[in-house]
């Protein structure tokens, strides 16, 4: 089928419902909307509507494809819940309920565990790493391989940078603190907790506030500062502990349906990839911008405690975090086939950034005056 005639079919079809699918599907191009080549996507997102940071992020990506494509394209947005739950969005944008996702691909990894490398992987990659690794070191085409297989086209649209390590209700002394605690902690992060005896649980973020309230949880992870507080858990829990091992670079990511994006042109193509690259810059400088303040919010104000996880702990779970990584690549041959590519790179991204970020950031920290 020729790419003219896939795009009409395409057009004549589901993405027009909403501005009168029967009247258009009756092959009226003449219809204004048509003939001027105007769609309207819809876009679900996991996120609680306008959520700092991460709803934010997913309007300001629909408001930037509408205005990039001069209105040509308008992407209409439903935060979790409003059109389907939030962790349906994969299923709803794979069998074209809806036509693109905003999420971070870690929720899908009951789909195959290969989609938690393209998110975050416990002592993982870092967000300029994953950068690095998905555009110049064949991340993407792994990872549009695997969309491929559920009908998903994906991109990385956003980044969170390192994340904290949680929410806790009584000081982390050593492993055995692990024991019995309810956590919520998603993806591969998960089941080193479940490994170290917890009861880890991967719940949407708009269900921890009231879970952490009701003590169906005792500790959560969410992000970082500046969006743990706009979710208030200081108002529970007040040891707040970091590192976040388990998230040291998290991508948010856009996922298309397939059908739809084969239908578009290579311009309007380039112009999605484009506005979600831009995005991908654009949330990392947010967190990186807001992080600092809401923790001196967090501690000045509301008297939370801020803990260093202990180096005999990182290590323990280091340890359990690389049984875990490996015996998940085993699950499937894509999997394994993700793995290698990430623990290749993660090789050299480590021996490169010793050198590199790693090397500058001690070196600030030298005692000299600056300023
Ligand atoms: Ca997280």
């Amino acid at each position: 089928m020729s790419k003219l005639i896939k795009r009409r079919s395409f057009l004549k079809g589901a993405a027009v419902a909403g501005a009168g699918a029967a009247a258009v599907a009756a092959s009226n191009l003449a219809a204004p909307a048509i003939a001027q080549g105007k769609r309207e996507l819809k876009m679900v997102t996991t996120w609680p509507k306008n959520f700092p940071g991460l709803g934010t992020s997913a309007e300001r990506l629909a408001a930037r494809i509408g205005s990039a494509s001069g209105g040509a394209i308008t992407v209409k947005v439903f935060s979790a819940g409003e059109l389907v739950p939030p962790f349906e969005s994969f299923d709803a944008v794979s069998q074209g309920t809806a036509d693109m996702y905003h999420a971070a691909d870690y929720y899908w990894q009951g789909k195959s565990k290969a989609y938690n490398f393209f998110c975050a992987v416990p002592f993982g990659l870092t967000a300029s790493e994953m950068n690095a690794w998905i555009h110049h070191a064949g991340g993407q085409q792994l990872w549009d391989e695997l969309g491929a297989g559920f009908n998903i086209k994906p991109f990385m649209a956003g980044n969170t940078g390192v994340q904290w390590g949680g929410w806790f209700n009584k000081e982390m002394t050593g492993l055995e603190d692990f024991k019995g605690l309810k956590m919520r902690m998603p993806g591969l992060g998960g089941e080193v907790l479940r490994r170290l005896g917890s009861a880890a649980v991967a719940l949407p973020g708009g269900e921890i506030f009231p879970a952490l309230q009701a003590g169906t949880i005792d500790a959560t992870e969410w992000v970082g500062p500046w969006n743990d507080l706009a979710f208030g858990f200081y108002k529970v829990t007040k040891y707040y502990y970091w590192p976040g091992f388990h998230e040291p670079g998290t991508v948010l990511s856009c996922g298309v349906n397939k059908g739809v994006w084969d239908s578009l042109s290579a311009g309007e193509q380039s112009l999605i990839e484009t506005c979600a690259a831009a995005e991908n810059d654009m949330v990392l400088a947010e967190f990186n911008a807001k992080n600092s303040d809401a923790l001196a919010t967090l501690v000045n104000e509301h008297g939370v405690q801020v803990r260093r996880m202990p180096n005999d702990m990182l290590n323990a779970i280091g340890g359990k975090s690389g049984e875990v990584v490996a015996e998940a690549a085993a699950s499937d041959p894509m999997t394994q086939k993700v793995y290698d590519s990430f623990l290749a790179f993660r090789g050299k991204a480590i021996a490169y950034s010793k050198l590199s970020d790693q090397a500058y950031w001690q070196a600030r920290l030298l005692p000299f005056k600056y300023g």
